[in-house]
């Protein structure tokens, strides 16, 4: 039998091919099979031979995505074939990536496994709308949560936003409404900041800022779609100071 593949678990970024890992990029350019997302963008599939399969498994918005059982399989049955596999996804593969339940079946199958980080969408919005996501003044704690699990209302994130910390909730807009209730009903002040940033780190980036209390009209009024990530907190609302502002604070 041929020797067994790897299966590179790649993070892909936020979509713009400048913001992948060295490593990310020369894994692609000499890739043989490529399965990949559907956030994953065709500026970064350019960068793999032509030559190279392409599979995707996850049309973006589409409803035929393959279930994950199938994907891990897939995976695992080509390098058990004696095929490399370059698993390319959206952000980074172990931030909301199921690259834990990838990695894990391979590990099971003894098939050789390298996972490459990427850049989550939280740090790729942070940078393109210039949101710190700590700061010194005004927050010392960021959460990465899911908007959209199972059983939203009956997570805990009590602790997770408020005065001196940041929420960044990924896959968020369909439950925006929800998410806004929830916080406030955990006793977050409808006041505190939120921005929302829409294909972030892309030429289409867009971002609205509002109050807790306004994020479901905030998202209905602006038509935001996925994918787009709402942050909580004070770091929110902070470079909506204005440069003349910022040096009269620090002449003070
Ligand atoms: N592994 C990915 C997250 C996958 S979950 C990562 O680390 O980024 C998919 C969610 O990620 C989307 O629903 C959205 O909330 C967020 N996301 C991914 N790419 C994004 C982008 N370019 N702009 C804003 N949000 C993005």
């Amino acid at each position: 039998m041929d020797k067994t593949g790897t299966i590179y678990l790649v993070g892909a970024g936020p979509g713009d091919p400048d913001l992948l890992t060295l490593r990310a990029a020369r894994l692609l350019e000499s890739a043989g099979l490529v399965v990949h997302d559907g956030l994953v963008s065709q500026a970064i599939l350019d960068l793999a031979p032509a030559s190279a399969q392409f599979v995707s498994v996850a049309k973006k918005r589409a409803r035929h995505t393959l279930p994950q059982e199938e994907i891990n399989l897939l995976l695992v049955r080509e390098a058990l074939k004696g095929r490399d596999v370059v698993r390319l996804k959206g952000g980074d593969p172990l931030i909301f990536g199921r690259g834990g339940e990838e990695a894990e079946l391979a590990r099971a199958y003894g098939v050789p496994v390298e996972i490459v980080p990427g850049i989550s969408a939280a740090n790729g919005a942070a940078a393109a709308a210039q949101i710190a996501l700590t700061h010194r003044d005004a927050s010392s704690i960021v959460s990465f949560v899911a908007g959209q699990c199972k059983g939203l209302s009956d997570q805990n994130w009590s602790g997770l936003a408020g005065k001196g910390r940041t929420l960044v909730i990924y896959m968020g807009v369909k439950t925006a409404p929800h998410i806004a209730e929830k916080l406030m009903a955990d006793g977050l002040a409808p006041e505190v900041p939120v921005a929302v940033v829409e294909n972030a780190a892309l030429p289409d980036m867009r971002v609205v800022r509002g109050m807790l209390a306004g994020l479901p009209d905030l998202v209905i009024d602006n038509a935001i779609k996925s994918p787009a990530l709402i942050v909580i907190g004070d770091v929110a609302a902070r470079n909506d100071l204005k440069i003349e502002q910022v040096a009269v604070e620090a002449a003070q």
